[in-house]
């Protein structure tokens, strides 16, 4: 018997009616592979709460997340739920998680899907996977640049030694686990940076050619950031797995979403050596909140990820199994095309497609 708890975090906006079919979906998969336990714990963190009681995530909820097998996220946040330096209240549980819980690894799926509308001129299959350094980077010092009388305003960009090669390790681990680019099913890693302008991405890349050497099965790649863009549209097949400095993945990883049918179908796990946190890329959709219109499969092919991470740390096929059938479940609902959200140019309902991803699960089997 496999045994784990996952504490659920629904939040804000489209997060609580996305994270309604994550759970149906997570029981759905227990069920049909025998023997598999999941235990949920739902905490509400969100920026809902903040305006409610002045603090977006208690104590007890943190301890929780950290004592947790796995963290399962809906989306938090609200664009006016700020703090008074303009910053969304959203970051006081995402950051803090990432930050407390060393997930230093976004990890990001990019894949063409059955039955997405194409956004991109080219024809090439897309599957490769951005691996976006999650803890340090330009981003690692939110709230500690300097604004010197409204005249000059400065951010330190911070690359480090350990955390390269932790991230870099995360990227070579995945490709190990893969078949390769689509182009030729060549296993490779790329460098994404701006090596040529300044000297951190420079180190950025020499620490990530030194994590290489301990993969020698595994080709390595350089590309500039800007030229990054330029490949992601026009010749994507020629990625497997890309690794980025924390900016340059946001940006490549969003952009990465919007090639294979946007942010309703981004999956993402930000994952560390002892704790893993996965959420859809996209934000809780205020806009189309509360009217049962969301999308849920980034939702649930999250979840998937989530128990794939938990299988493969625990050596559990089980629940590896159990993330496979939700996959396979989501493929088969998107294939057969009737039962779509309107952002896929379907009209069903954000439940209706739910219940159809739940009862594909054990058709799946
Ligand atoms: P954040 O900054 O919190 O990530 P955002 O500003 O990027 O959020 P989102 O909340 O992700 O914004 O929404 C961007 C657009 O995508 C909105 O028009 C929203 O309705 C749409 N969208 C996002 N997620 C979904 C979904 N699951 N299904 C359908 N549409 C979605």
């Amino acid at each position: 018997m496999s045994d784990y708890r996952v504490v659920t975090l629904p939040g804000d906006g489209i997060g609580p009616e996305i994270m309604d079919v994550a759970v149906a979906a997570l029981n759905k998969a227990s069920a049909a592979v025998g023997g598999l336990q999941i235990t949920i714990d739902e905490h509400d963190a969100s920026a809902g709460r903040w305006q409610r009681t002045g603090a977006a995530m208690s104590e007890e909820t943190f301890e929780a997340c950290r004592d947790a097998d796995a963290i399962l996220m809906g989306a938090i946040g609200l664009p006016e739920a700020r703090h008074p330096d303009g910053r969304e209240v959203n970051g006081d549980v995402i950051f803090r998680l990432r930050f407390a819980l060393d997930l230093y690894a976004g990890v990001r799926p990019v894949r063409s899907l059955p039955g997405v509308r194409k956004t991109l001129a080219t024809n090439e299959p897309i599957d490769y996977v951005v691996v976006r350094e999650n803890v340090e980077g330009l981003y690692a010092s939110r709230t500690g640049g300097t604004n010197v009388r409204n005249e000059v305003a400065t951010d330190t960009i911070v690359i480090t030694d350990t955390g390269t090669r932790k991230v870099s390790k995360v990227a070579f681990d995945i490709a190990m686990s893969r078949k390769g680019r689509p182009l030729d099913g060549r296993r490779m890693v790329s460098c994404i940076d701006k090596a040529n302008v300044l000297s951190s991405y420079a180190f950025f890349r020499s620490v990530f050619d030194d994590a290489a050497k301990a993969y020698p099965e595994i080709a390595t790649d350089h590309v500039y950031v800007d030229a990054m863009t330029a490949f992601q549209v026009q010749r994507p097949a020629h990625f497997d797995v890309v690794v980025a400095e924390n900016m340059f993945g946001d940006i490549i990883s969003d952009l990465a979403a919007a090639t294979v049918g946007g942010l309703g179908m981004a999956a993402s796990g930000d994952i560390g050596d002892k704790h893993g946190m996965f959420q859809p890329a996209h934000g809780s959709a205020p806009d189309i909140a509360g009217r049962n219109l969301a999308n849920p499969a980034a939702m649930v092919l999250s979840t998937a990820m989530m128990l794939d991470w938990m299988g493969r740390r625990n050596d559990d096929d089980l629940a590896v199994q159990a993330g496979q059938l939700i996959d396979a479940a989501v493929l088969a609902v998107l294939a057969e095309g009737t039962t779509l959200t309107a952002d896929l140019g379907g009209s069903a309902s954000c439940s209706e497609m739910g219940e159809a991803i739940v009862a594909a699960i054990t058709a799946a089997r």
